[in-house]
């Protein structure tokens, strides 16, 4: 590779680099996107934004991956992940992608250092949870704080847990909790659910689920894992702590979609629209992940999407070659 002078990489034309693929993000669906790109003889380039491994990475024990019969850590999954694509050629880079330009052909993507031109681009930036902002929650992340019931339920056999949230993913993973909790409570800063009324009923009905209504967590306290919240009632100001094991947080998640505005078709959510090829509102433009799926947000099923996209934009290189 040639440099310009301001150091940039260049292709042999002199222009900033150009790729035939791009991946932004690096969680199951960015790492599967790498795999059958580089598997395709891509050369695909990641730029992995600030979360190497994706929402899956906080993850301390994945066991509905299939092919780890114990389970797998979140973290080591992830660097498997990226093991098997750079085995066949796909680049990591720990960058950010700062801004998008998918107005012509090839795309010009922005990062903190340079400027990247594409010939096919593969969004997986994921989406986040939204978190409590509350002292003590970061630092018990993956100590008793989780944002996934599916992952993480049932590490709380017989132990009692909070869910925090009114949404009907609150509720639905509420239900799921009981499973493995003796009681789940699910702390709401209103007086009335906003999830749906089957779910509702169902967890009303549920002899495990109780619910402290008019109420936030004001912090999450506890040495290495969690052990008391103190809760605050919005109403009288009163606050109690209340001992728990673990505190399930759903007060809705967010697509991250930000430098796409404008340019890729979203929802009123924010979730990337696509076909079922992956394709978007752009031609070489594709999806993989939670960006794109606010329903299932599985490792599984984005790392299926994620191969699904690398497919497509094979595919739609071969197209151009052949045109
Ligand atoms: P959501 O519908 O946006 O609900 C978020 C909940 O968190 C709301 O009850 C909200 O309270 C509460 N909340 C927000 N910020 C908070 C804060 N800082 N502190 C305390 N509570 C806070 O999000 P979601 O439940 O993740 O659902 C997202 C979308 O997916 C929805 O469209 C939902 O219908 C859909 N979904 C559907 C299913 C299903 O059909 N089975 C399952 C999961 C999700 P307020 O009510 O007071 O605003």
């Amino acid at each position: 590779m040639d440099f310009n002078l301001s150091g940039i990489p260049t292709d042999t034309r002199g222009n900033e680099s150009l790729e035939k693929v791009v991946i932004l993000g690096a969680g199951p669906a960015g790492m599967s996107a790498a795999l059958y790109a580089a598997r395709a003889e891509l050369n695909p380039l990641v730029l992995t934004g600030t979360e190497l491994g994706g929402q899956a990475a906080l993850t301390h024990m994945i066991e509905n991956y299939p092919g780890f019969p114990e389970g797998v850590g979140g973290m080591q999954l992830g660097e498997l992940f990226q093991k098997q694509a750079e085995r066949f050629g796909a680049r990591f880079e720990f960058e950010l992608a700062t801004s998008v330009d998918l107005s012509g052909h090839p795309f010009k993507i922005k990062t903190y250092s340079r400027e990247i031109l594409a010939e096919t681009l593969i969004v997986a930036t994921g989406a986040s949870p939204v978190h409590l902002q509350v002292p003590g929650e970061k630092e018990l992340t993956g100590k008793g704080v989780s944002y996934c019931a599916t992952c993480d339920g049932w590490f709380f056999k017989d132990k009692k847990v909070i869910v925090v949230g009114g949404g009907d993913s609150a509720v639905e993973e509420g239900i799921f909790l009981t499973r493995f909790a003796s009681a789940v409570t699910i702390v709401h800063r209103r007086d009335a659910l906003r999830a749906g009324a089957i779910l509702q009923n169902r967890a009303k009905k549920n002899e495990k689920i109780g619910f402290t209504w008019d109420t936030v967590v004001a912090e999450i306290r506890g040495k290495d894992a969690v052990e008391t919240v103190l809760l605050r009632n919005v109403k009288t100001g009163e606050e109690q702590l209340q001992p728990v094991d673990g505190v399930f947080i759903f007060v809705g998640h967010k697509p991250n979609t930000e430098i796409f505005k404008g340019q890729l078709k979203m929802d009123e959510q924010g979730y990337i629209l696509s076909d079922m090829q992956m394709r978007t509102n752009i031609p070489g433009v594709f999806v993989a992940g939670e960006v794109a799926d606010p329903h299932y947000r599985q490792v599984v099923t984005s790392a299926g999407m994620g191969a699904a996209a690398a497919i497509q934009a094979t595919r739609y290189l071969e197209e151009q070659d052949g045109s």
